[in-house]
């Protein structure tokens, strides 16, 4: 239980790789507050059921982190609601692809406000928090896009790039206050934002979705296997505990090899 008595926030932990992430802190001992979309009875199942599982408290606020007030109200409304914010996770993220000559204007200021600005904003404003208590981690969810780049995700990959340098400069100038910012950079996780892109693989080149599995971690990954929510979830659980303390600034990454080669 080496985080209990921390309080953290996870954007994006209604699905996926945040409610992976959720789920190891909480595992940890740490206070949750939720974030993302979704059916609100679900929600409330998932909330209610990690306070029983883990003998945490679990909050949830239905933040659109499109909209930077409201990234910056559910930092407040965090320490409000759990009496602090110590770890920070800004994981909300979309997805969509297309040539860059063809990208809708729209699903660029999308990507851009949801994958890039809202963690900027996030980081905004939890650091004077952080500074207070003189301890704090960060982890920004970035991807082995924001390390090289695929074609059709012009904002997807722009964004990541930003996140990682994000991160970078956070993390400079926080070095002293005892707070860490690092980015995880995930290859292909099995997740609903990945399931969908296989869905319009499948569709486009007339296979099915286990074949289009295959050909999508052969073009990338060295390790043919997805890595899983856990699988995040343990790393950013080190990167909250005492053996990471002088890890920061770094794009950590956790993606079979994808960008080793
Ligand atoms: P997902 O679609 O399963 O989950 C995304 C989460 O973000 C959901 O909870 C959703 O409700 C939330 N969300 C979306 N828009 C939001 C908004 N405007 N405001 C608040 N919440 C919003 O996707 P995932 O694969 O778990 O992705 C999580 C993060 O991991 C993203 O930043 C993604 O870019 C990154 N990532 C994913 C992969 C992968 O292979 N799945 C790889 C590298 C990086």
């Amino acid at each position: 239980m080496a985080l209990k008595g921390k309080v953290a926030l996870v954007t994006g932990s209604t699905s996926g790789i945040g409610l992976g992430i959720a789920r190891a802190l909480a595992a940890e001992g740490a206070d949750i507050m939720l974030n993302g979309f979704g059916d609100a009875d679900d929600i409330e199942k998932l909330r209610a059921g990690m306070e029983k599982e883990f003998t945490i408290k679990a909050a949830y606020d239905g933040a659109d982190l499109s909209k930077p007030d409201q990234v910056a109200a559910l930092v407040q409304k965090t320490q409000e609601a759990l009496g602090g914010l110590d770890i920070l996770v800004n994981n909300a993220g979309i997805q969509f692809t297309a040539p860059v000559e063809e990208f809708p204007d729209a699903k660029w200021e999308a990507i851009i406000s949801i994958n890039l600005s809202a963690v900027f904003y996030g980081m905004k404003a939890a650091i004077p928090v952080m500074k207070k208590k003189k301890w704090g981690r960060i982890i920004n969810i970035a991807s082995a896009h924001g390390l090289v780049a695929s074609p059709h995700k012009v904002a997807y990959v722009a964004a990541k790039h930003g996140v990682v340098g994000a991160t970078k400069v956070a993390a400079i100038e926080t070095a002293n206050d005892g707070i860490t910012v690092n980015a995880i950079c995930p290859g292909w996780v099995l997740t609903p934002l990945v399931e969908r892109q296989l869905q319009d693989r499948a569709k486009e080149a007339g296979t099915d979705v286990e074949t289009e599995k295959k050909k999508m971690l052969q073009e990338t990954q060295p390790m043919l296997t997805f890595s899983t929510p856990e699988e995040i979830g343990a790393l950013t659980v080190f990167l909250c505990s005492d053996g990471a303390a002088t890890m920061t600034g770094a794009p950590i990454s956790i993606d079979g090899g994808w960008v080793a080669h």
